[in-house]
């Protein structure tokens, strides 16, 4: 579900044409629909609305600190996985009571700034850090509260640079290990064992792996209270699917029905650090279609936007929908695609400019035919587009629009020139 629309056979966001958006702010270009993102969020709070939820969004998949404040308004606590994130969720207004963070690595002037600021929960993800963080902690004369982050070695069937829940990631720390630190917990003295942390990977289309997952820590749960922890939250973390070529993700409502009654009757309270689903398919990447090539049986679409922009389809073998943004004036409603698509087409790789044969958005895709001039919209790029953008090839990062109703913010103005080399020195 989004607010992504084609009327007459142009495209809209909520009450805007991307066309007049991309005439007035240039391309490349990131458009997000707040309606789409909040309606998101809704789904889930309502989903779990069985057991007491704290949905914590997880900052990474999105970082715009228009769409952390858009968020914060609606209830939302955040999930960071750096310094920085928590720098920006606090720009945003969170209450940093409302703040969870994880991470292998937090460095002490991380975990430093976050304990200065109180936040609700460290997610430690090994014994070393646990001993860190109650060193620093002690120093500051504070308590720390802490979830143990276990990994349960269940598989999500995700791609492997997403799954973060089996024994050979290096996230989190398997059971028998987790016992061994319970263990040894007296010798801390400025940490709370409050919860255990659990997220298994991302882009999940199942529920089965969260129930694998909860069902295999309810020995640990049991270990923890046998030794006096008070245990009153469950992270379940984040990692639901969202819907990028198939119909196959999963209704918030489902991993709710199986997870909520599980959670309940662990006696905990649950967190939940959704990013994907609330952002994925609130944002749409737009360029513009810069040159026609072929080159023996091969055609590209060459465009202005590049894998610096958008990294996931070279990073993840990722899917994302692609169409022109004015398509024949019949198409009304969500966007055509390749399996639909009835009107004349073509098969072509869309690539950027970046000098890398890794630059591609597609490759063998059938699309209508485009020419010079013409816009794509890159569809499902709310999440991990421009959060992982950077300057490569010396590229200025695109500008970011938040749309609501019909209005337009400029959430992040396009970088110049200048911006790229703001900070260095010649000599
Ligand atoms: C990345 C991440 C998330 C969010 O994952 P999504 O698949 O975007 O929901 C949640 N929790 C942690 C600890 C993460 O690293």
């Amino acid at each position: 579900m989004d607010y992504f629309r084609y009327v007459d056979g142009r495209l809209l966001c909520e009450d805007l044409q991307i066309e007049e958006l991309a005439a007035r702010h240039g391309t490349p270009l990131y458009i997000y629909s707040r309606r789409t993102i909040v309606e998101h969020f809704q789904r889930i709070r309502e989903a779990f609305a069985g057991v007491e939820t704290l949905v914590c969004y997880s900052v990474k998949a999105n970082s715009n600190l228009a769409l952390l404040s858009a968020m914060r308004r609606e209830g939302a606590g955040f999930d960071v996985v750096s310094g920085g994130e928590l720098f920006r969720a606090l720009r945003a207004g969170a209450d940093p009571a409302r703040c969870v963070f994880a991470g292998v690595g937090k460095t002490d002037e991380e975990i430093e700034y976050a304990l200065e600021r109180r936040i609700f929960l460290f997610n430690v993800e090994s014994w070393a850090e646990l001993e860190n963080i109650d060193r620093l902690a002690a120093a500051r004369k504070t308590t720390a509260q802490i979830a143990l982050r276990l990994n349960p070695d269940v598989d999500p069937s995700t791609h492997t640079y997403i799954t973060t829940g089996k024994k050979e990631n290096k996230f989190g720390v398997d059971l028998e290990l987790a016992v061994h630190i319970l263990d040894r917990w007296k010798e801390l003295s400025a940490v709370r064992l409050v919860g255990i942390h659990l997220h298994i990977g991302s882009q999940i289309l199942k529920v089965e792996p969260y129930v694998d997952a909860l069902a295999k820590v309810k020995g640990f749960l049991a270990a923890c209270r046998a030794r006096g922890h008070a245990l009153a939250w469950i992270d379940m973390g984040g990692g639901f699917g969202i819907f990028y070529k198939d119909r196959d993700a999963r209704p918030a409502r489902e991993f709710a029905d199986a997870v909520v009654p599980l959670v309940k009757g662990y006696g905990c309270g649950l967190i939940l650090e959704p990013g994907r689903f609330i952002v994925g398919n609130a944002g749409i990447l737009v360029t513009r279609v810069l040159y026609l090539k072929e080159s023996g049986k091969k055609k590209f679409v060459i465009c202005d936007a590049g894998m610096n922009d958008l990294i996931r389809p070279t990073l993840y073998s990722a899917y994302h929908r692609i169409w022109p943004v004015r398509t024949e004036p019949q198409v009304s409603g969500p966007a055509p695609d390749e399996s639909t698509w009835k009107g004349p087409s073509h098969v072509t790789d869309v690539v950027g400019p970046v000098c890398e044969s890794g630059d591609f958005f597609a490759k063998d895709r059938s699309l209508p035919p485009v020419g010079r001039g013409d816009l794509l919209a890159v569809f499902s790029a709310g999440a991990y587009g421009f959060s992982m953008a950077s300057n490569y090839n010396s590229r200025p990062r695109p500008a970011e629009l938040l749309v609501s109703g019909g209005e337009a913010l400029l959430a992040t103005e396009r970088e110049t020139y200048e911006d790229l080399v703001r900070r260095e020195r010649t000599n």
